[in-house]
């Protein structure tokens, strides 16, 4: 699985926005971006004009770098965005929303989506009771998100209990602390996503021209 595995703060900088890609830092006096906000890199000599073009650009590459996806995948999601039936902005969002490393991280069982990533990966997350180690799957309404039995011997997951009840769940996820398992009880909320960060009506403009 392809993924990118530079200096993450940075990409908050090159974007001008708080992505909120590393967990607990970013809430912490530590923040890149907090401290630098300028982008990274030479201070240009001048300040050139940016085109609608580019101004598109910096929007889906917002969005792309806040879920952590690869252009390739990026573009498939648009292509089924605008296939399904709805609005394609929001239905572009639900894909995104839907994929089981953003459902672990939103039900609080991981600090970023890195993290989740990375814990799918490692084999201690599973959906409907069966091991699913595919960061990019997409999770269904009705679905349950849980740990492996591997994963409720973890360290890992004692550290999450006891972090987990200071954390907000958005509305379309339920969880249930006492068995520390999640369920997906409706489709995702376009309001509550990542819509502060970018449009998602300028994304599908983006790739339809
Ligand atoms: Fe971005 Fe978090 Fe790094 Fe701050 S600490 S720059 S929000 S990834």
């Amino acid at each position: 699985m392809a993924r990118y595995t530079g200096p993450v703060c940075r990409l908050c900088r090159r974007h001008g926005e708080k992505l909120f890609l590393k967990g607990e830092r970013c809430f912490t006096p530590k923040c890149s971006f907090d401290r630098r906000p300028n982008p990274p890199g030479p201070r240009p000599a001048r300040r050139r004009k940016v085109s609608d073009r580019g101004l598109q650009l910096r929007e889906k590459q917002r969005a792309r770098v806040a879920y952590g996806v690869l252009e390739k995948q990026f573009r498939r999601y648009y292509h089924e965005a605008i296939r399904r039936p709805g609005v394609s902005g929001e239905n572009l969002v639900r894909l995104l929303e839907n994929r089981l490393d953003n459902v672990v991280y939103r039900l609080g069982l991981a600090d970023s989506r890195n993290q989740a990533r990375q814990i799918i990966r490692h084999g201690i997350v599973a959906v409907n009771g069966r091991k699913l180690d595919i960061p990019s799957a997409q999770v269904s309404e009705g679905d349950q998100v849980s740990f492996t039995p591997r994963g409720l011997r973890s360290e890992y997951f004692k550290i999450v209990q006891d972090s987990i009840k200071s954390k907000h769940q958005p509305s379309w996820l339920a969880l249930d602390i006492a068995n520390m398992t999640g369920r997906v009880v409706a489709p995702p909320s376009v309001q509550q996503g990542e819509s502060h960060l970018f449009n998602e009506n300028v994304i599908i403009e983006y790739y339809s021209r």
